[in-house]
């Protein structure tokens, strides 16, 4: 028997989902109603990072009445957990908005049963920096947010600017999970980890354009929420087979797939762990061990770890 056969119970393998962001996770059906409603045109092709910033703050715009991030929420859980997602950080960039956004997120996650929800507060490089600190305002007293985060094009929008709130938001308690490593190289994790003490980072596929960086994160432990469709359809990537999943999981980094925006990109994560199935050759105990990284680079008490940790072993027995 083929033991490398994708397990037909993979849905049901509990998974953390590290990388997806609220926005991005609109259901295609539904951005196409709140569209309607406020009579937005918002693109849905793009080649890469800059047309899909393009498109996504589009999209963006359409997602402004009360109750629109309430649904966001209850509409990513339902679809979360039918791919086996228990616990969940999404990040979510409400702009000018923040506090209303955030109340109401934090709310429809609390009414959440199948999915444990936390938030991540997403900052953006190419917008300025007070927008930055308003949202980190937003945060204070909402023990929901448990990291701040940084997206937007990396290329002429270096970390170092955002050092100072970076800082302060650790003081606050919050971990750091900026994006690095997606449309720029090495130098841009490095940045990540130098100037925001980056813990986690989202995507940072293109550090394996150095080694001595591959074996740095390996040895720290510094886990990478990888996004093969992401990067295959931004054109972060050539092909799924030249993705340096494989390259990464070989060298002892702690990667972990995700979906990123999965309503734009067409994926669930269930797809995206056949991906790597196929990359990395898993067996059932290698899907196993992909998902205990899922858990691992979630910020997570450890008593929530310790619970999703059985669950994943009791699928493997299974
Ligand atoms: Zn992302």
């Amino acid at each position: 028997m083929d033991d490398r056969r994708v397990p037909t119970d993979l849905a049901a393998l509990p998974k953390a989902e590290v990388h997806v962001h609220l926005e991005g996770s609109v259901r295609p059906a539904t951005l196409d109603e709140l569209c309607h409603r406020g009579r937005y045109v918002v693109p849905r092709t793009f080649h890469d990072l800059n047309g899909f910033i393009h498109a996504v703050s589009a999209a963006w715009t359409t997602m402004m009445q009360p109750g629109d991030y309430a649904r966001l929420v209850r509409e990513y859980c339902e679809d979360a957990a039918r791919a086996g997602i228990r616990y969940a950080e999404v990040e979510l960039v409400p702009g000018g908005r923040p506090y209303d956004c955030l109340g109401e997120a934090v709310e429809a996650a609390s009414r959440q049963r199948d999915v444990a929800v936390r938030f991540v507060a997403g900052l953006n490089r190419d917008l300025p920096l007070e927008l930055a600190w308003m949202m980190l305002e937003a945060t204070k007293g909402v023990p929901e947010v448990v990291a701040v985060g940084l997206g937007g094009a990396e290329d002429g929008f270096p970390p170092e600017p955002f050092a100072a709130l970076f800082a302060e938001a650790r003081r606050w308690g919050l971990h750091s999970a900026p994006h690095a490593g997606e449309d720029a190289g090495a130098v841009s994790v490095r940045g990540a980890l130098a100037a925001l003490g980056a813990e986690r980072i989202q995507h940072g596929v293109r550090a394996v354009e150095d080694p001595a960086l591959v074996a740095e994160l390996a040895a720290r432990g510094i886990p990478l929420a990888i996004c093969p469709t992401s990067n295959l359809r931004l054109g972060v990537v050539r092909s799924l087979d030249d993705h340096p999943l494989r390259d990464l999981w070989a060298s002892g980094v702690r990667v972990s797939v995700n979906t990123d925006d999965p309503g734009f990109f067409g994926c669930d994560l269930v797809g995206e762990y056949v991906i790597a199935g196929r990359l990395l050759g898993l067996d059932r105990a290698g899907y196993a061990r992909l998902a205990l990284n899922s858990v691992e680079s979630t910020f997570a008490p450890e008593e929530v770890k310790a619970d999703l940790r059985r669950a994943i072993a009791d699928w493997l027995d299974g």
